[in-house]
């Protein structure tokens, strides 16, 4: 068993988020009962899809859309088993038909994506964080997309991190939050593992976008330009579906992800140990409520009942179980009795 406390990038963002929320989900384990299908569901099938593709030998005549599908139906599948509701088999169907038109569009631009050649896809990888002195205080788990080189630069090796986006924005990515440090750490590790060969030059990331739409059936005209009905040039041209955005990390760069990444995880670890040691009391942690919390924060209503004085301990019981926020999903298939401080 690893004694070291572990630090994952999702972990990062919910104690910026809100610090509640962290505690309930990193020290509490608690994940919703039931299953929802949404912009989550989506990005975990597409990147699981992506991830079987570019680990095939050969992609030459493989369907995407099929493997898709493959992803899909398994998940669908195993809510059916589990007895999800008719409304919510119908938003995941929905969700399916959105995926498999994304998986359609991508594989007609990019094809087989000879200009990528993969070195490994969804390479578990733990980073050493070390505090002033040198020593290891934390492990840093991480796991990029794709590890790949430019077919036409062999020595050039870059991390894809795929993106399924409502809209596809490219300005923050130079101080992008999980990328860079993932860049800064993974060439490190990368090298320890000997994944990486002694002559290859690690260029930075390739942000690989897929923006979450229907494909625009409308007939085009030679330049590419979407058609009215009565032949003319429509004023309503499609807004890019897929779109790839290099960011180059430079030595200053890493460095400064990395020395960041260190004092957040000194952060957490510290709160962590207070809490543990009960010097620090979990009611009295900071909330940062937003707009955004109805939607994207899946304590929500134990939130709101918090905040009225109601008892959440019950809950805690019936709306949510406990599952290791340490493990990758795919590892995550037993629900805990208890989880630290549950
Ligand atoms: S609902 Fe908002 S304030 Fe409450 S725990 Fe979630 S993120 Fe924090």
């Amino acid at each position: 068993m690893n004694s070291l406390p572990l630090i994952r990038h999702s972990e990062r963002v919910d104690y910026k988020r809100c610090p509640k929320k962290w505690f309930w989900r990193w020290r509490m384990g608690l994940v919703p009962k039931a299953k929802t299908f949404g912009a989550l569901e989506l990005g975990t099938w597409f990147h699981s899809t992506l991830a079987a593709w570019y680990s095939q030998p050969d992609r030459e005549g493989l369907s995407l859309t099929a493997w898709f599908k493959h992803f899909a139906e398994l998940a669908i599948g195993g809510a059916k088993n589990i007895g999800a509701p008719d409304y919510t088999l119908e938003k995941a169907d929905e969700l399916a038909a959105l995926g498999e038109a994304m998986a359609t569009a991508y594989q007609k631009k990019y094809g087989a994506d000879p200009a990528i050649i993969p070195i490994v896809a969804e390479i578990p990888l733990e980073f050493d964080l070390t505090d002033a002195d040198g020593k290891v205080f934390a492990k840093h788990k991480l796991k990029p997309d794709l590890v790949y080189r430019e077919a036409a630069n062999p020595d050039y090796v870059w991390l894809m991190e795929h993106k399924t986006a409502a809209q596809i924005r490219t300005e923050h990515l130079v101080i992008d939050d999980q990328a860079r440090p993932y860049g800064a750490m993974a060439e490190i590790s990368l090298r320890r593992a000997g994944v990486l060969r002694k002559s290859d030059v690690f260029k930075g990331i390739m942000y690989n976008f897929v923006r979450k739409a229907l494909t625009d059936e409308r007939p085009v005209n030679e330049q590419g330009q979407s058609l009215n009905k009565n032949g003319s040039v429509s004023a309503k041209q499609p807004v890019p579906t897929l779109m790839r955005f290099p960011v180059t990390l430079t030595k200053a760069s890493k460095r400064i992800a990395i020395s960041r990444l260190r004092i957040e995880a000194g952060i957490i670890t510290g709160m962590t140990e207070a809490l543990r040691s009960k010097k620090v009391d979990p009611a009295l942690l900071p909330k940062t409520p937003h707009s955004s919390c109805p939607k994207l924060c899946p304590f929500f209503t134990m939130c709101v009942v918090e905040e009225q004085g109601g008892d959440i301990k019950e809950m805690q019981r019936t709306m949510y179980e406990r599952r290791d926020p340490y493990l990758y999903e795919e590892e995550s298939t037993e629900v805990l009795t208890s989880f630290e401080l549950s």
